[in-house]
C-alpha cells in the first residue's frame, strides 16, 4: 500500500501544480505526467517539477512528526520510510555525475527542476538527500529497539516488492 499512495501523492502533487499555474493538458499517469509542453514559462514548469518531490517530502515529514508525537505503529513508519524511495534515482545520479561528470541529459524531477531555474543540480539534491537521510534515521528510531532490525528487514523487503508490483502491474492496469 505505502508504494502505489506514495506514488500516486506525489504525481498529484505534480498535477495539482500545473492546474493551479494553468498549464492545460497535463495528464497523470502510474509514474508520470505527461502534456505540458515547453512553450510555458521556465519557473512555472520548474514549480510543477518541484511539486512531486516536494508532496514525497511531505509525507516523510508528515509520518515522522506522528512517529514522533503520537508513538504511532510501523505502519505510518513504513509508509515514511518507502515513500521517498525515487530519491534513489537522484542519489544514483549524483554519484555518477560526481566521479565521471557524465549524465547532463537525464531526465527526473529533481535535475529538470534545477536545469529550469537555472540552478546547479548537485546542492538541490544533496538538500534532498540530507533531509530524506534525517527523515529515515528518525523514523528508523521510532520502531521498537528489539523488533527494529526485523520490522526494517520486512518493511525493505516489502517496499521493494511494492515497487516491483506497482510498476509491473498495478500501476500500468490503474493508470496507464
Ligand atoms: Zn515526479
Amino acid at each position: 500500500m505505502a508504494v502505489p499512495l506514495s506514488v500516486v501523492l506525489h504525481e498529484l502533487g505534480h498535477l495539482a501544480a500545473y492546474r493551479v499555474l494553468g498549464i492545460p493538458g497535463v495528464v497523470l499517469h502510474f509514474s508520470h505526467v505527461s502534456g505540458a509542453g515547453p512553450d510555458h514559462p521556465g519557473w512555472a514548469l520548474a514549480t510543477a517539477e518541484g511539486a512531486g518531490p516536494l508532496a514525497t517530502l511531505a509525507i516523510v515529514a508528515i509520518c515522522a512528526i506522528l512517529a514522533a508525537t503520537r508513538g504511532t505503529g510501523p505502519a505510518t513508519v513504513a509508509l515514511g520510510l518507502v515513500a521517498p524511495f525515487r530519491v534513489v534515482v537522484a542519489a544514483a545520479w549524483l554519484s555518477v555525475h560526481t566521479v565521471w561528470g557524465t549524465g547532463n541529459s537525464a531526465n527526473f524531477d529533481e535535475l529538470n527542476l534545477s536545469r529550469a531555474m537555472g540552478w546547479p543540480a548537485q546542492p538541490v539534491i544533496l538538500l534532498e538527500l540530507a533531509l530524506v537521510a534525517l527523515a529515515l534515521w528518525w523514523l528508523t528510531r521510532a520502531l521498537p529497539p528489539e523488533r527494529r532490525r526485523a520490522l526494517l528487514a520486512s518493511i525493505i523487503l516489502g517496499g521493494g516488492l511494492g515497487v516491483a508490483a506497482y510498476w509491473l502491474a498495478l500501476g500500468p492496469l490503474l493508470l496507464p
